[in-house]
């Protein structure tokens, strides 16, 4: 059963999340479109600029924040599950990108849903969540002007989660994220804890806080901004923003990358000849013949490697248009070319990310308190 189901669109943080058409998610889950507010934006992200951020709640809180040079917060984070992937990178990116525009950063590495849900023991998730710091500090992210933390350590978190399960009821539980075992439940509400964490005494007090996530995470944040509701009497806490990317496809075609069938994606630590046999054998939107691909253009999108150039390996705006339009529905290239131009992308970004991901695995012990 999953927590919000309008036909073919199914948003569930603890499952499968499937969304067909973006634009329902504004008529009927209140999600509000990130567009219109993109003149406003003075150095909009290449997610915001390109359409990838799609949605938000409360952005405007935010800006106004970003604008007036007020303090604000960006918190967003990890389950150590495994190894990044893009879906990861992407919202690192964004954690990282609204650091270096002046907000407090704060990024949790969320090990107990990653064994409540995941079935992840604390200290298989330790290993990961090493090297999923030394992943964030090689994108860029700044440990002195930010705040990591594994859930299971930080005890802050988890007093709020204690004090927040006095505002909700099984019932709301049940209607938000479906019938499910407890330890769902609690990781939920420590998932709220690490949203309103930036707002503590001890980090400076209530502020604006945005939480730059994919749209399978929705449900954690209308939880969220339910309990600052409730509890702003004792915390004054100031409801939680939140931007939305859309989901990247899967080298299948289907809708989500997902950890259960290795061959829909690639994690920043594969070797070079799997993530080229990977992306070597992707789904596209290509014609059956090559002939019919000059004479009538294929279709991006429907097409996962598309994507991958649009959220990740085309740095350039000029360069998407240009594969859209010109190349792609224009029948100016064929896939099979297409997919070697990306792979060689892809390795050469994978190449040097791994260099310096190397370097940061002793800071990411350190920061950590791991042996
Ligand atoms: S030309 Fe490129 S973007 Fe277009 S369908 Fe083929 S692989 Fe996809």
């Amino acid at each position: 059963m999953a927590s919000e189901t309008h036909s073919k669109t199914v948003i569930d943080p603890f499952g499968t999340t499937v969304i067909e058409d973006y634009e329902r998610l504004y008529q009927e889950f209140g999600i509000k479109p990130f567009k219109p507010l993109l003149p406003e934006m003075l150095n909009p992200s290449a997610g915001m600029r390109r359409g990838v951020i799609f949605g938000h709640r409360d952005f405007e809180r935010v800006l106004r924040a970003m604008k007036n040079h007020e303090e604000f917060a960006v918190m967003s984070g990890i389950k150590p599950t495994g190894e990044f992937h893009l879906g990861t990178l992407q919202t690192a990116r964004e954690v990282i990108y609204f650091q270096q525009q002046g907000a407090k950063a704060f990024y949790c590495i969320a090990d107990i849903e990653a064994y409540e849900d995941n079935r992840i023991p604390f200290e298989r998730s330790q290993k990961y969540a090493i090297g999923n710091v030394a992943d964030l500090l090689a994108l860029g992210f700044d440990p002195k002007k930010g705040f990591i933390y594994q859930q299971s350590k930080e005890t802050r978190v988890k007093d709020l989660a204690i004090t927040f399960g006095r505002g909700v009821t099984l019932a709301t539980m049940k209607a938000i994220y479906g019938e499910r075992h407890m330890g769902l439940y609690m990781s939920a509400l420590i998932q709220a804890g690490d949203i309103l964490l930036p707002q503590l005494k001890d980090f400076g007090g209530p502020k604006p806080t945005v939480v730059p996530v994919g749209i399978d995470q929705d449900p954690h944040l209308r939880l969220t901004r339910d309990l600052a509701f409730k509890f702003r009497r004792k915390h004054n806490f100031i409801p939680p923003s939140s931007t939305y990317h859309k989901l990247i496809k899967a080298l299948d075609g289907s809708p989500k990358m997902s950890k259960r069938s290795p061959m829909t994606y690639f994690t920043l630590e594969e070797k070079p000849e799997t993530v080229s046999r990977k992306i070597a054998n992707s789904f596209t939107g290509g014609r059956p013949t090559a002939e019919e691909q000059r004479r009538l253009g294929a279709n991006p999108d429907i097409c996962p490697i598309y994507d991958l150039y649009l959220f990740h390996f085309f740095e350039r705006d000029e360069d998407i248009a240009k594969l859209y339009g010109y190349e792609c529905k224009g029948g100016h290239i064929l896939c099979g070319e297409d997919k070697q131009r990306l792979i060689k992308l892809v390795l050469d970004f994978v190449k040097e990310h791994q260099r310096k991901r190397n370097q940061y695995i002793d800071k990411a012990r350190e920061i950590l308190g791991a042996e």
